[in-house]
This record gives structure tokens, C-alpha cells and sequence, in this order.
């Protein structure tokens, strides 16, 4: 267990999120997260995630409220990842974090829980958010009207 955790951690977290790795990373960084048991575990980790949300995203069409969900798991993952590095604990966190981020971005009722483990370090996934739930009630009021108007028209034809 390593006391101080590595320099380059927030570095190469980025670069696996903004799907720069490993080809639009420079070599300095490969090579460090090759010798770097951290980095080595966060690519790994990152890029399984990287995956399972990608696969989400096919199935639900979520984008912002997911890139929010996957962003806050990693984050408690290499949170997680300083205090205490147990394998299946963390793998049970990841199929965890999973889980409840694909509720969370089904139902959106999480909002505050979402924007507080995001804050920390991903600002600007912030102002996405709140747009979103701004947009939330008039989405729901346009969907509404796209349920009842049809509905509305079929009876008052039907009185003819
Ligand atoms: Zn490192």
C-alpha cells in the first residue's frame, strides 16, 4: 500500500475518459502507466467502465445523465482505490456503482447525491445537469401533449 497516491493518476483518468488512450496520450505517459501499478489499474478499470457505459447507452439513450453516472463511478472508484485496495471490493463497488448509476439515469431522481459526488472533481458536467432538470418538466409537458392531443382529436371526431 502505497502511503501518497500517484501524480499522474488525475492524468491518465482523463485520458482514458476523453478516449485518448492509449493513442492520443504521449509516450512519456504510457510508459509511466506501464510501470505505474495505479495507472496500470485505473486504464483497466477506466476502460471497463468506458465499455459498460457504452453499452448502456445503446440500450437506453441517456447520454448527459449517463456521462454523469459513469464519471461520479469512476471517481468513487479511485477514491475507493487510496483507502483501501481490496480487489473484490472494489469489483463488487464497480458492478455496485453500475447498477445504481443506471437507475439513477433511468429515474433521474438523484440529482443531489449525482451533483455532490461530481463536484469534487468534474465541474463541468455541472451546468449539463442542470439544464437537463430544468428541460425535465417541459419535456414532460410536451410528451404529454403528444399522449392526450391524439386522444383529444379521436373524440371530438368520433362526435361527428
Ligand atoms: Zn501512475
Amino acid at each position: 500500500v502505497k502511503a501518497v497516491a500517484c501524480m499522474r493518476e488525475e492524468q491518465t483518468t482523463r485520458a482514458v475518459i476523453g478516449r485518448c488512450w492509449p493513442d492520443g496520450v504521449d509516450e512519456e505517459l504510457r510508459a509511466h502507466a506501464s510501470s505505474c501499478p495505479e495507472c496500470l489499474e485505473i486504464v483497466m478499470v477506466a476502460t471497463a467502465l468506458r465499455e459498460a457505459h457504452d453499452e448502456a447507452m445503446r440500450d437506453t439513450h441517456v447520454p448527459a445523465a449517463g456521462q454523469i453516472w459513469w464519471r461520479a463511478a469512476l471517481r468513487a472508484h479511485t477514491d475507493s482505490v487510496r483507502a483501501a485496495r481490496r480487489p473484490i471490493v472494489w469489483l463488487q463497488g464497480i458492478a455496485a456503482a453500475c447498477a445504481a448509476g443506471l437507475v439513477m439515469a433511468l429515474f433521474g431522481s438523484a440529482w443531489p447525491v449525482l451533483r455532490h459526488a461530481s463536484a469534487a472533481a468534474w465541474g463541468v458536467a455541472l451546468p449539463i445537469a442542470d439544464v437537463l432538470r430544468s428541460a425535465m418538466p417541459f419535456a414532460l409537458a410536451v410528451l404529454a401533449c403528444l399522449v392526450v392531443t391524439p386522444i383529444v382529436v379521436y373524440f371530438v371526431l368520433s362526435d361527428d
